[in-house]
């Protein structure tokens, strides 16, 4: 396994095009309204034309920014792709196919997804009940509540789209794309491979220098995701080591094999430090994700480490690990086993 190696010096998020791929894959950036202040998108050569790989969020900032680049392009868009549904990635996926009559590429359960996460409100009382069970007062979820509705989608959503599956293929232009689903990070992500290029277009999947996010979230709050993510690693390491990987966030790297295994091994490291702070007393799940991740501050990176921390105590729940308790106040309480 290799060190990590960047080549490229990322543009900026004003419209710059940086070619990684000469002639074939070129790079833009798009501003994100949050900590992770950024997105990358690609155009990859499909003919006369170029395929969007992402589409950006859905503000106003990345509609005046796609208004720029699309007519200085010169070239048409003969299709939108997108790795999975989270609203940096297609926030714009209706917008753009609305704007160009041209299809849209997903997997089914992240189009429906899509379609279904555009209100990001947390008016259930299942929703509410995640937040309570996790150790949060009800003021604190009526902040989240609110801080949440200005994450909502207002371009109406791509009403059809083509289906990307596990195993399958995608043909872009010259090039044939093998599709790889994963896991954990979103319900059925799509990561895709072009052996010919030495490429991957790792989405979210696989990122240089941040830790994709793994959280169990509210619909469905018994889930283990982090099996699942550490599976899907397992499976992205498959791939030859000295791909180019031009993942979604941060910068293009060289490294596969060893970024897969690093991120493996934050997980287990995450994984012990919980085991060691509920062995020194029951904690909650927001109790918790104060000492595991005490950085982060807004209210986004806030319900983040909540679904995070979740994530590494159902790992541990379902291992038998960690035993957990409904308190007296609604909330759950966590207790390493065995001390
Ligand atoms: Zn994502
Ligand atoms: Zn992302």
């Amino acid at each position: 396994m290799s060190a990590l190696r960047y080549p490229f010096e990322p543009p900026g998020c004003n419209g710059e095009l940086v070619d990684v791929v000469p002639g074939c894959i070129k790079w833009l950036r798009m501003p994100l309204p949050m900590a992770l202040n950024h997105i990358n998108l690609y155009l990859v050569r499909d003919g006369a034309g170029w395929r969007i790989i992402d589409t950006g969020f859905d503000t106003r900032a990345t509609r005046e920014l796609w208004e720029r680049i699309l007519p200085a392009l010169g070239e048409p868009i003969t299709g939108v792709v997108c790795t999975h549904h989270h609203g940096d990635h297609s926030g714009l996926a209706g917008w753009l196919t609305e704007k160009l009559r041209v299809p849209l590429h997903m997997s089914r359960t992240e189009y429906f997804a899509m379609r279904l996460s555009r209100d990001p409100s947390l008016n259930s009382w299942e929703y509410r009940a995640y937040f309570r069970q996790a150790g949060l007062t009800d003021e604190q979820v009526e902040g989240f509540a609110q801080a949440l509705s200005g994450f909502a989608m207002h371009s109406p959503p791509a009403m059809a789209y083509r289906r990307l599956r596990d195993g399958g293929e995608l043909a872009i232009g010259d090039h044939r794309w093998a599709l790889r689903a994963g896991e954990g990070h979103s319900p059925e992500h799509i990561a895709l491979y072009c052996a010919e290029l030495g490429v991957l277009l790792s989405g979210d999947q696989l990122l240089g220098r941040i830790t994709p996010n793994v959280g169990v979230l509210p619909f469905e709050p018994e889930a283990n995701p982090l099996e699942d993510w550490l599976a899907s690693l397992d499976r992205i390491a498959e791939l030859p080591d000295e791909t180019l990987v031009l993942p979604a966030h941060e910068l293009p790297f060289h490294g596969l094999r060893t970024r897969a295994a690093e991120l493996q091994q934050h997980h287990r490291q995450v994984l012990d430090r919980v085991l060691e702070f509920c062995g020194q007393q029951a904690l909650t799940v927001y109790g918790l994700s104060r000492r595991l991740f005490s950085k982060r501050s807004d209210t986004i990176d806030t319900i983040m480490a909540i679904g995070e921390t979740m994530a590494h105590l159902a790992f541990l729940l379902a291992q038998g690990r960690v035993a957990r308790t409904l308190a007296a106040s609604g909330s759950h309480e966590y207790r390493t086993c065995g001390v």
